[in-house]
Parts: structure tokens; C-alpha cells; sequence
């Protein structure tokens, strides 16, 4: 599958907001955007114009960057988002929440999503039971996400644990560290998606 190989943290400085792509590191005095808080290139520091479609895109581009997804995998998803019944905005984002490498990273099994995509990868997971090494495979209210009996003494694993105290498990799903078990108790409203992201922008920008 496709991905983004560039620098994370160039895609933060884009955006002018902190994206959260690279763990640990993420909450440190090294963050790149705290360091050069401004886009990266050369007419980085020039303030560029603020036009309806340069708002709407930056904001697709953020959403896409916070999922670590690529074009046509995002727009995939809005397809999606826009034969389902309810706010199409809300949807698409219900859906990005809903991929499995994302789970993982909410429940603090990965310290980011590009981790927790290598983890799901490399057969770390298991969904009821079953091994499950598709990242996007879409989790619904009652599944269990275990790490894999064989996979639990992982370093890796062990230091997402520690950094991800950092960050609060939503309440749509439930973690226990002990056992390292997930469960989705419910898809996630939007008020429980803390991704800074106007998705009405998005739904308008791909409307036209
Ligand atoms: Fe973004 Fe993290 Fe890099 Fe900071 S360290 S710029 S939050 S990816």
C-alpha cells in the first residue's frame, strides 16, 4: 500500500498545527514545528493568501495527514461518507476513527498511527479472536482488539504504553492494560473525535 515517505513533521509545519505524527518526540522541546513555526520551502515565512479553495484544501490535506492517508484513499472514504445516512462530514470522520490502525493508537498501543499501521502490519492484532494485519479494516461496537499472545513482550509495544499515558482514551472505547485488550463500546460521536478539523470545509471542497 502507498503511503507518505516524506517528513512528518514538514507535513505539522504545512499545516501550522501540531499533528501528533511522531510519538514521543511529539511532546518534546524537538517537535519541529516548535522549533521552525513556519511552512516549510522557500517562501515559507510569506503569508499566503487566504482564498476560499486554499481554506478547504488545507483542511482536506490536514484530515488526510492526520490519518496518514493518501488522495485516493481519503476519497474513498468521502465517497463512503456521502451514500451514508446522516451529516456526510461527521461520517467521513467516523469512518477514519473507525480504521483499525487507528484503534490501536487510541488505545495506546502505538505511540502514533504510522506506528500502530507498521504494528497492525506485521500481525500484532488480533480483532475477536481472529489475526487481523489490515490496517483499515473497519472495528464496530463489540469487537475486542488484543495484542497477539507472541506479541506482547514487544519494546515497541512496551514504550507506547509509557508515552501514550499521555494521551486520553475517548470514551467510545475501553482499555485494559493489564490484559492489553481493547473494546469498542460504540462508534464515536463527534464530540468524542478530538481531531482539529472542520470536515464542513472538506464535504464543500469535494462538492464543487
Ligand atoms: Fe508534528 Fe510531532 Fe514533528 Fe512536532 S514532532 S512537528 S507534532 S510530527
Amino acid at each position: 500500500m502507498a503511503r507518505y515517505t516524506g517528513a512528518d513533521c514538514r507535513q505539522c509545519r504545512r499545516e501550522g498545527i501540531k499533528l501528533f505524527l511522531k510519538g514521543d518526540r511529539c511532546y518534546t522541546d524537538k517537535c519541529g514545528i516548535e522549533r521552525r513555526p513556519y511552512p516549510p520551502g522557500q517562501a515559507g515565512k510569506k503569508r499566503p493568501r487566504d482564498s476560499e479553495y486554499r481554506v478547504q484544501l488545507r483542511e482536506k490535506q490536514k484530515a488526510k495527514r492526520i490519518y496518514g492517508l493518501l488522495e485516493k484513499q481519503f476519497r474513498n472514504y468521502y465517497k463512503l461518507a456521502s451514500r451514508m445516512t446522516g451529516i456526510t462530514g461527521e461520517n467521513l470522520l467516523r469512518l477514519l476513527e473507525s480504521r483499525l490502525d487507528n484503534v490501536v493508537y487510541r488505545l495506546g498501543f502505538a505511540a502514533s498511527r504510522d506506528e500502530a499501521r507498521q504494528m497492525v502490519r506485521h500481525g500484532h492484532f488480533m480483532v475477536d479472536g481472529r489475526r487481523v494485519d489490515i490496517p483499515s479494516f473497519r472495528v464496530r461496537p463489540g469487537h475486542v482488539i488484543a495484542v497477539a499472545p507472541k506479541s506482547k513482550d514487544l519494546t515497541v509495544l512496551k514504550a507506547a504504553m509509557i508515552s501514550s499515558s499521555k494521551i486520553e482514551i475517548p470514551g467510545w472505547l475501553e482499555v485494559d492494560v493489564e490484559k492489553l485488550t481493547g473494546k469498542i463500546l460504540s462508534l464515536p460521536t463527534r464530540e468524542q473525535i478530538d481531531a482539529p478539523v472542520r470536515e464542513q470545509l472538506i464535504v464543500e471542497l469535494y462538492s464543487k
